[in-house]
């Protein structure tokens, strides 16, 4: 279950790229909140599948956004975000891969139909 908190009001959310029902603050539409509110759950994990900021702390820190500071966002961990959905964006070719691995999939019972009902 990921835990996320807003990146505006510091209020729990259910999930991090869904529009706060607290203060309406919509990460969805800007990559870099949405990076923020990545970073702002537990879906980011470390190699042992730890969440990198636990609940307590999210907490913690949605506690102090609640009360107006800001939290210091690690630079290195937005640009690597930043850069997976850049990637993800601009390589349409897995996309491509898919169809056809799924093409390939409905073809072969096509034939073997076609060769059923021929012979
Ligand atoms: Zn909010």
């Amino acid at each position: 279950m990921i835990f996320s908190i807003c990146m505006c009001c510091g209020r729990s959310k259910s999930e991090p790229l869904a529009k706060c029902n607290n203060c309406g603050a919509d990460p969805s539409g800007s990559d870099l909140e949405m990076a923020k509110s990545l970073i702002l759950s537990t879906s980011i994990t470390n190699e042992d599948g730890m969440p990198v900021i636990s609940e307590d702390e999210l907490v913690s820190i949605g506690d102090d956004i609640g009360t107006g500071e800001s939290y210091d966002f690690d630079p290195v961990e937005i640009k690597k975000l930043l850069d997976e959905k850049k990637v993800l964006d601009e390589s349409p070719t897995i996309q491509w891969g898919f169809l056809l691995f799924g093409f390939c999939f409905l073809i072969i019972p096509i034939i073997a139909i076609g060769v059923f009902l021929s012979s």
